[in-house]
């Protein structure tokens, strides 16, 4: 019942983040400098993004159009999920191609917390969830979970511990919901069944498995009984559940977050994890299909993938100044070379790559001398 599958951290790796962290100001240059060093022509590159459709993410897409002097293609759909529909037409629009995808989550400075963003247009400045489209998808796991951690109790009756659980969290026959590794809670008798000590009308008692006893020996009450809590911890139970599709069809981000849910709920910064996740989850899917797209072979081709951190303007400033956390890069070139960079590798190769970029457009000089233009009259 529970796999290697079950840990998203044997699928991926960790996704650090500690002095990984790119002023956007400064990643954007240096990305396209690390173009141009693989021999992207200067004027011919095609930018595109994939990001969530949050208007903090906008000043990065500012930044993209300003250091490769034209506005990216839009590979993205809300939650930071890639369009992989969309590679080809993308495709038609360059001769070089970048592809950057990210997902996002909100920090607030001022508590040193990860989720929320202070969203300046609204009348009270009000801090909501960012990403609000990951915080929603959670939202069924994060009830799942506390359901679960105030109907699993930790007993003592007499000399004895006992784990007593809630009828409906150890019916196996449910569609969906948190289920219990059972083999690291209850004690397996000589027959190989979870042999109930104590029935009650809703729930039932268990001799707890050695494990829990080694890895809970403090929590026991003296007598009586305890909800399990925060003692009930990610590697204890998994989620299985039938994916509702979201307002734009397959809900492809709950799809990547299902597995690693269990340790998002725990997390002390869910929405961060979540992001994590999906970014790492999203570029492993996405490989595959730029691999497979007849417009993206014969050209240079670099797919970098990372996370947005956003952080609300204060009232001095007129943007977010998002920051950009690097996770990995697919480089295909025009000879048919391809190859990976993994995370360490990436943030050497940018950080080799300097912030200046004599290419540059000035975007208040573009639109005046569009302003000044004469004008094209349309004709019907
Ligand atoms: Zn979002």
């Amino acid at each position: 019942m529970f796999s290697s599958k079950n840990s998203y951290l044997a699928m991926w790796g960790p996704f650090n983040i500690k002095d990984k962290f790119l002023r956007y100001s400064s990643f954007v240059p240096r990305l396209y400098n690390f173009c141009k060093s693989l021999g992207f022509a200067p004027g011919r590159i095609m930018p595109s993004r994939a990001f969530c459709s949050d208007e903090n993410q906008g000043y990065p897409i500012i930044l993209i159009t300003k250091h490769f002097g034209t506005f990216p293609f839009n590979h993205g759909r809300v939650g930071g999920i890639v369009a992989t529909g969309r590679h080809g037409p993308h495709a038609e629009h360059g001769k070089d191609m970048v592809i950057i995808q990210a997902s996002h989550v909100g920090y607030d400075p001022s508590t040193q917390t990860f989720g929320t963003y202070c969203r300046k247009r609204t009348e009270h400045h009000e801090h909501t969830s960012s990403c609000g489209k990951i915080a929603g998808c959670l939202k069924w796991y994060q009830d799942e979970y506390l359901f679960a951690q105030n109907n699993i109790a930790l007993e003592t009756n007499g000399k004895k511990h006992l784990v007593t659980i809630d009828n409906q969290i150890l019916n196996q026959d449910r569609d969906e919901g948190l289920f219990l590794d059972l083999n690291k809670i209850i004690l397996v008798d000589k027959d190989g069944d979870y042999k109930p000590v104590m029935s009650h009308s809703t729930s039932r008692s268990f001799l707890p498995s050695e494990h829990l006893k080694k890895s809970l020996e403090a929590s026991w009450p003296k007598s009586g009984r305890v909800p399990i809590g925060v003692n009930l911890k990610p590697a204890l139970f998994r989620y299985k559940r039938q994916i509702p599709p979201d307002s734009e069809g397959y809900n492809q981000l709950e799809e990547n977050l299902l597995h690693a849910m269990p340790w998002i709920v725990t997390s002390k910064a869910p929405l961060l994890l979540a992001a994590q996740v999906n970014t790492q989850v999203e570029f492993d899917r996405t490989i595959r299909t730029l691999q497979k797209e007849h417009g993206y072979q014969g050209k240079n081709l670099v797919h970098i993938a990372g996370l947005h951190i956003d952080i609300s303007p204060d009232e001095t400033l007129t943007f977010p100044l998002t920051k950009f956390v690097p996770w990995a890069a697919y480089i295909q070139k025009s000879d048919g070379t391809q190859y990976m960079l993994e995370q360490e590798e990436l943030m050497a190769a940018l950080m080799e790559q300097s912030e200046d970029n004599p290419d540059q457009t000035d975007l208040e000089a573009a639109i005046h001398q569009m302003e000044l233009h004469q004008e094209v009259k349309i004709t019907t």
